[in-house]
């Protein structure tokens, strides 16, 4: 009875609570939360899916989540976008709600929305945040046309193992590389200041630890050190966090025992205490209820608990906040009060985004025919696209091609694909909008040139290859042979770890046979992770690794072939020789017996060395690029001192080019043992042929500062490395020593 008549005064009240719009928003949030019942409560912490078909969202919602939204059981939906559909649900949850409360909209906007940007490691091969930014303010202006509120990116894992299939939506290996992308995303996503217009939310995720899934299998067990979670997985998520995000998401993974879902010493310890987060933190997919597969809870009812008690405010999919919260708090097993924490952080970020002021804002259908795919889309697709595509051989220059070329055959699965080009996580994106590798050089060419396409194989063909008669046929009719190899889209993303690096099926043995006819070879990569591609590094003449670009996937790759753009990418992982030797990364420990040759007693393998095909950082361009007069303004500091780094590039080649010049520092003896380099700063800057640039970088306080054995993060004395250079592994050094201040 007493429920009941709480209920009515509640219904009576609630809504001229909601009209006083004059209150500030914290005044705002006290009456709502004042207002709302446990249920109304555990409904804003309660997000659902739209529908799905084919890894693709169709923005179908059910009569029963209609209703669920009436009833005020639904505080957000993720795979629905669209103005009508967004306005329709709007409508209900403003108007035919008890409490009114305008409902939050997320999506995946992980490269591009419908105008699909290359996989956010192709972008981060650019080691342009600037221009990462943009095409993050491209897709936030086309996602928020159609209705998104808030997208699950970016994605900060470091990931280091490219077995596991995610590596493709990370920003690499190296944590300093990942904060400046970091950074960078959040900016595009949200704008600089506060909220732009046309923000779209971002989401720092998964926080944390996920890339180090144990064997790079999905969703595997992690198990690191403090050190290594503090040094190596978190600094992304700082650089989010400084830079503005609003809101994380949990991990599905573990971290030494206890699932991120679950965890407070992560959600609230380091993520609210210590680094001062004001936003709401999301679970991943139904990653509160999988919390008793994980072995830590028995019951949903316990997961329940243990999320939302950790700091997990938003249930994604799981239903179990919408069934057990409220009995939690009335059985007494949870305080009210983190419940109400919970939806007050909901609520502000709903506020934030002038949801309750207009929940219409993000509706507008108008914006949606006139800002999404449009040339300007199109074009700034493009320009991220070639700026992401990295040369990783071009033996005796056949790259760039003559536009005079005469025939050129262009062979392989992906030569003329439409799907695959996206990449992982495109869902809003759509196949017919692929420009494909043979219509991007069919335009670039010249008229007379002939181009003679073989498909060769299909991707993941295993049957043995009849004799690839007609790309033996292609290749020897032409000038240059084009071999566009790789991998289908969801050989990586979520679920798409492998056991194995080389290239798929039987394209290892087509381009054995097309290689056999003796005609240049260009290789075009198309995949997710690094590869394992010795044999190919041995034969083919050149290798232009494009990853997964996206819609202007077949314009960006020509634009390169032909010269149009002089490639500027860098890798921003190691690719290793065999898979044998992951994890292969730069900035690895020395261990006490580094490798040598002449000593076995060393840590290495018998059968390969240790170094990776190609490096961190590795990257050639059609120009060649000479450093010299390595400078440091000082050879002593203290420990809140700066160096100041400089040093002479000079294109040395004939073509104007970008290059990436890139610093590290290697901390000799420290209190607790150093990686053999870090990268500590990195300038991407034109140079016109034969034109010289002075560069400079500052090395500060927080660039030296390593996690100590106190478990702080401090300068200590010692002598330095510095070294610079073009990638991680070919540079010239200096060093200097902080010293103790007397
Ligand atoms: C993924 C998240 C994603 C979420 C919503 C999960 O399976 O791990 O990265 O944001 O689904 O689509």
């Amino acid at each position: 009875m007493k429920t009941l008549l709480t209920s009515l005064v509640l219904a009576f009240i609630a809504p001229l609570f909601i009209l006083a719009q004059t209150k500030p928003p914290e005044q705002h949030i006290d009456s709502l939360i004042a207002s709302m019942t446990l249920e109304e409560k555990a409904g804003q912490l309660s997000q659902f899916s739209g529908g799905w078909t084919n890894m693709s969202t169709n923005s179908t919602v059910t009569a029963e989540q209609r209703a669920m939204v009436k009833e005020g059981k639904v505080g957000s939906f993720l795979n629905v976008f669209g103005s009508e559909i967004t306005r329709e649900l709007q409508r209900i949850a403003v108007e035919d709600s008890r409490m009114r409360i305008p409902l939050l909209y997320g999506f995946d906007v992980i490269h591009g929305f419908r105008t699909t940007f290359p996989i956010p490691l192709a972008e981060a091969s650019s080691w342009d945040p600037e221009a990462v930014e943009k095409a993050e303010r491209t897709a936030a202006v086309e996602a928020a046309a159609a209705g998104i509120h808030w997208t699950f990116a970016p994605m900060l894992d470091i990931a280091r193992d490219p077995r596991w299939g995610r590596i493709a939506e990370s920003s690499g290996e190296d944590p300093y590389l990942g904060s400046a992308m970091a950074r960078a995303r959040v900016k595009g996503f949200q704008g600089e200041n506060g909220l732009a217009d046309n923000a779209v939310l971002a989401c720092a995720k998964h926080f944390a630890a996920y890339g180090a899934a144990e064997g790079g299998r999905e969703y595997n067990t992690v198990d690191i050190s403090e050190r290594s979670l503090r040094e190596t997985y978190l600094p992304p998520f700082k650089a989010a966090l400084d830079a503005g995000a609003v809101t994380f998401m949990s991990s599905f993974n573990e971290i030494a025992g206890v699932p991120s879902t679950g965890n407070r010493a992560l959600l609230t310890g380091i993520l609210r205490d210590e680094w001062g987060f004001k936003g709401f933190v999301v679970s991943d997919w139904t990653s509160i209820p999988e919390m008793r597969a994980h072995g830590i809870v028995a019951t949903d009812e316990e997961a329940g608990a243990l999320a939302v008690t950790a700091g997990t405010d938003m249930d994604m999919v799981g239903g179990v906040y919408l069934q057990y919260l409220p009995a939690l708090v009335r059985e007494g097993r949870i305080p009210v009060q983190t419940v109400d924490e919970a939806v007050r952080r909901v609520l502000r970020v709903k506020f934030r985004l002038g949801l309750f002021e207009n929940p219409y804002r993000y509706c507008d259908a108008e914006k949606e025919r006139s800002l999404i795919y449009t040339d300007a889309t199109r074009a700034a697709a493009r320009a991220m696209a070639r700026r992401s595509i990295v040369l990783l051989k071009n033996g005796k220059n056949v790259l760039p091609l003559n536009k005079d070329i005469r025939t050129i055959a262009l062979i392989g699965p992906l030569s003329d694909d439409r799907d695959n080009p996206l990449g992982p996580w495109a869902q809003a994106g759509r196949p017919s909008d692929v420009v494909t590798v043979l219509e991007g050089i069919k335009a670039a060419a010249a008229h007379s040139c002939k181009v003679i396409y073989a498909r060769g194989c299909g991707i993941t063909d295993s049957l043995p290859a009849k004799d690839f008669y007609e790309s033996v046929r292609a290749a020897k009719q032409a000038d240059v042979v084009i071999m566009v190899l790789g991998e289908s889209l969801n050989m990586s993303g979520e679920a798409g770890s492998r056991s194995n690096l080389d290239l798929p099926g039987n394209q290892e043995n087509l381009l054995e046979a097309v290689c056999a006819v003796g005609k240049p070879v260009v290789l075009v990569l198309m995949n997710g992770r690094p590869l394992t591609l010795p044999w190919a590094a041995d034969h083919c003449d050149a290798i232009v690794e494009s990853w997964f670009l996206g819609v202007q996937s077949g314009n960006a790759i020509a634009d390169v072939l032909f010269g149009e753009y002089n490639p500027s990418g860098k890798l921003p992982v190691s690719f290793p020789r065999t898979v044998g030797q992951v994890p292969v990364y730069y900035n690895h420990k020395n261990t006490g017996r580094p490798t040598n040759d002449s000593n076995r007693f060393t840590s290495k393998y018998i059968d390969v060395p240790n170094t990776p095909l190609y490096p961190f950082g590795y990257g050639l361009s059609y120009t060649t690029f000479s450093y010299k007069d390595l400078a440091l303004s000082s050879k002593k500091i203290t420990a809140d001192g700066s160096v100041s780094v400089t040093v002479n590039v000079t294109n040395s080649g004939h073509r104007d080019g970008e290059e990436v010049v890139q610093l590290y520092i290697r901390d000799v003896a420290g209190s607790v043992t150093r990686p053999v380099k870090e990268l500590r700063g990195f300038k991407k800057i034109s140079l016109k042929a034969g034109e010289t640039k002075r560069v400079e970088f500052a090395l500060e306080p927080d660039d030296l500062a390593i996690w100590n054995r106190e478990m702080k993060w401090a300068v200590e004395p010692g002598s330095f490395r510095v070294f610079v250079g073009t990638n991680s592994a070919d540079n010239l050094e200096d060093g200097f020593e902080v010293v103790q201040r007397h």
